[in-house]
């Protein structure tokens, strides 16, 4: 058994099939995850390297994550806003199919966005 806390009911006890390490391989920072199985809230929460040397120890599994590409694009034009997200939905609500409405480019966010960010 192992012992964690859930933030509304406290002290919770879990299986080592409850729990779960999270590595993310671009930053290299850890922590472990579990659903309470009191109230079912999923709790994460940060583990230094000698808490997952402990859990992974235990049994528990190990669920190496990355950052998503998408935060090493260049950033080119205006941010979207709330008018062309509205935009792009009625567009998208036309009848016209994705790949049109990216091909005619028409929003204003797709005139601004650059190749990298169109994919
Ligand atoms: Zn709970």
């Amino acid at each position: 058994m192992i012992r964690a806390s859930c933030p509304t009911c406290g002290d919770v006890e879990l299986t080592t099939r409850d729990v779960r390490v999270l590595l993310c391989s671009t930053t290299y920072e850890s922590s472990y995850a579990f659903q309470c199985p009191s109230c079912r809230v999923a709790v994460a929460k940060p583990a230094e390297a000698r808490v997952v040397d402990v859990l992974l120890a235990a049994g528990i599994s190990l669920s190496v994550w990355h950052m998503p590409a998408e935060l090493d694009e260049a950033k080119t034009g205006e941010p979207i806003t709330y008018d062309d997200l509205l935009e792009f939905h009625f567009q998208l609500g036309s009848g016209a199919d994705l790949d049109t409405l990216l091909a005619g480019g028409t929003a204003r966010w797709l005139e601004n966005a650059g190749p990298q960010d169109v994919v």
